[in-house]
């Protein structure tokens, strides 16, 4: 392991750094409270015994596998700063897809609701773009519901918190669209033991079944909390996008459709609240 003692430079620490560069300046950065631009400036100033400290725990965290947003407490997304912890599922790029489809459909003064927002990433970056929103955010995890307050909080964005098991504490209320980025990876997959995913809750990643059953809840349920053409948009898994238009279809949608994210995988589908 990497020794790290108080006295060292900033540029003598870069030079040994056990892990990535870019990943090194980004934890130097954290513990010292220094810009990137500041870390080349004052290269040669030196970590204090508490500082030293610090990093080097951070150092050996990152080399143990643990995500970079969890050692920083923060990702961006849609262009904001987001707190996370391990409570919370990290926000993708992919996921900014769904914003930028849900922008497109909600009319002015528009009711959304974002079903298990977790750190409400989602739920915020449209009410921070669209300040007319009228936004819903609903988690079933008390711990994911205290970070989206303090991300909304952050953001000043209006959104309310509510703690619901997808639709249970949600009444009659209606919205005129509902988005989610549901737990969609099936129970057993290799990827839950690589990578990032180790680190974060499993009942945000996995339904613990074939992957599709959130899915199928919000599918079978939403169109009763949806106004007349009102849209539903669900994130979900590489090969499910097929499956998912078969849910929205079975359950009434019309203009079933999916749309490819960044990497051209189908990551997002959706449909609309045909009239009775
Ligand atoms: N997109 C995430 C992943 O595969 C999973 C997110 C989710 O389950 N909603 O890494």
């Amino acid at each position: 392991m990497t020794v790290i003692l108080a006295g060292d430079t900033i540029a003598a620490i870069l030079r040994r750094a056990p892990v990535e560069q870019l990943e090194a300046r980004m934890l130097i950065g954290h513990v010292t409270q220094l810009s990137r631009v500041q870390l080349i400036t004052n290269a040669e100033r030196v970590l204090n015994a508490a500082e030293a400290q610090q990093l080097a725990t951070l150092f050996a965290r990152r080399m143990a596998g643990e995500p970079m947003a969890y050692l920083l407490g923060e990702r961006e997304f849609y262009g904001l700063s987001f707190q996370v912890s391990p409570a919370v599922l990290i926000p993708r790029p992919d996921t900014e897809l769904l914003v930028e489809l849900a922008l497109q459909r909600l009319p002015q003064q528009g009711r959304v609701l974002d079903m298990g927002t977790g750190s409400g990433a989602i739920a915020i970056a449209i009410a921070h773009a669209r300040p007319d929103a009228v936004v819903t955010a609903l988690d079933v995890s008390e711990a994911a519901l205290a970070v989206a307050s303090a991300n909304a909080h952050r953001h000043k964005a209006r959104v309310e918190c509510l703690r619901s098991d997808w639709f249970a504490a949600l009444d009659g209320r209606q919205f005129d669209l509902i988005v989610s980025n549901p737990p969609y990876i099936v129970a057993g997959d290799r990827h839950l033991s690589e990578g990032d995913l180790r680190f974060e809750p499993i009942d945000a990643l996995s339904d613990h079944a074939d992957g599709l059953s959130a899915l199928r809840i919000i599918s079978e349920h939403a169109a009763d909390h949806l106004s007349d053409d009102g849209w539903l948009l669900m994130e979900h898994g590489y090969d499910q996008a097929a499956a998912v238009r078969g849910l929205l279809a079975e359950n009434g949608f019309g203009e079933v459709q999916s749309w490819r994210d960044l990497a051209q995988i189908e990551r997002v589908s959706g449909g609309k609240k045909s009239r009775a």
